[in-house]
């Protein structure tokens, strides 16, 4: 469903992805994991065009089709969706009008009815407060709430892709729990839907199970494996990755004294 290929991406001139290569296919789940500042956020915010950020080079192709020209909203409406590391608070939108608003612009004719009783079971599953649901968007949310929000906007939109960007920081070990087997249950609904997750530690990954675990380190995926790469990383962090980068980058050398 997701291809990119050599993707190049500066901000303010500096480089950030470099040949960035990734292949996503139907129902499948991969984990990005990697040093801090290595780009991970910028990947996310690139396929959902985020005009911040400018793509030099390369292709971002979904089911064939080149979104590099589309909006944020147009790639949102193609079944694209991601939960932000930092969810937004959203001043005089409430929950519900949004989601209703995104539903409408897709053409989906849902009863008022069905869509509210919808929205109040999918927050029930999440264990959220009753009242959440009518607030203005994750105002005064909690951090752990805010990720449980965009949770429950993925299970109204029902995308074909579900971009995590470290939905599991700020979350408790309850709702660690909760957000996993809710974003399982949704995969196990939706076989044709897939995940790109991006986390530090391999806690979620028991929870939602990944077919692939990569490290990005530098702008770009240097290793790829399976859930036990995740496990490894948890015990020996990122240096053995940091090195053979430098290495193969001739970088290694020319810091030598
Ligand atoms: P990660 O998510 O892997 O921690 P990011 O993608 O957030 O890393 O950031 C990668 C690099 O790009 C960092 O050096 C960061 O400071 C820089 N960066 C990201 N977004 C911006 C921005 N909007 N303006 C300037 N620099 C940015
Ligand atoms: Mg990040």
């Amino acid at each position: 469903m997701l291809k990119i290929d050599n993707l190049k991406v500066n901000i303010d001139e500096k480089e950030i992805l470099k040949d960035f290569n990734l292949e996503i296919n139907d129902g499948e789940v991969h984990v990005i994991m990697g040093p801090n500042g290595t780009g991970k956020s910028t990947l996310s915010r690139v396929i959902m065009r985020d005009e911040k950020y400018t793509v030099e080079k390369g292709e971002i192709k979904f089911y064939g089709e080149d979104i590099i020209n589309l909006s944020t909203d147009e790639v949102a409406r193609k079944g694209i969706f991601m939960a932000m590391q930092l969810p937004p608070e959203i001043d005089g939108v409430s929950n519900t009008d949004f989601l209703r608003t995104a539903l409408d612009s897709r053409n989906e004719k849902v009863s008022l009815y069905k869509f509210i009783k919808k929205v109040e079971k999918s927050s029930n599953e999440l264990n959220m407060r009753e009242d959440m649901i009518h607030r203005n968007i994750n105002k005064g949310f909690s951090g752990g709430e805010k990720k449980k929000n965009e949770i429950l906007q993925m299970k109204i939109l029902e995308p074909k892709l579900i971009i995590l960007d470290e939905i599991d920081s700020g979350l408790d070990v309850d709702s660690l729990k909760i957000v996993g087997e809710n974003v399982s249950s949704y995969l196990n609904e939706h076989k044709d839907s897939s995940v790109l997750m991006i986390t530090h530690y391999p806690r979620l990954l028991e929870y939602i199970k990944p077919d692939y675990v990569h490290i990005m380190v530098d702008g770009k995926i240097v290793k790829t494996g399976d859930y036990n790469l995740a496990v490894e990383i948890e015990n020996d962090g990122y240096e053995k990755y940091k090195q053979s980068n430098l290495e193969n980058s001739g970088a290694g050398i020319l810091s030598e004294k």
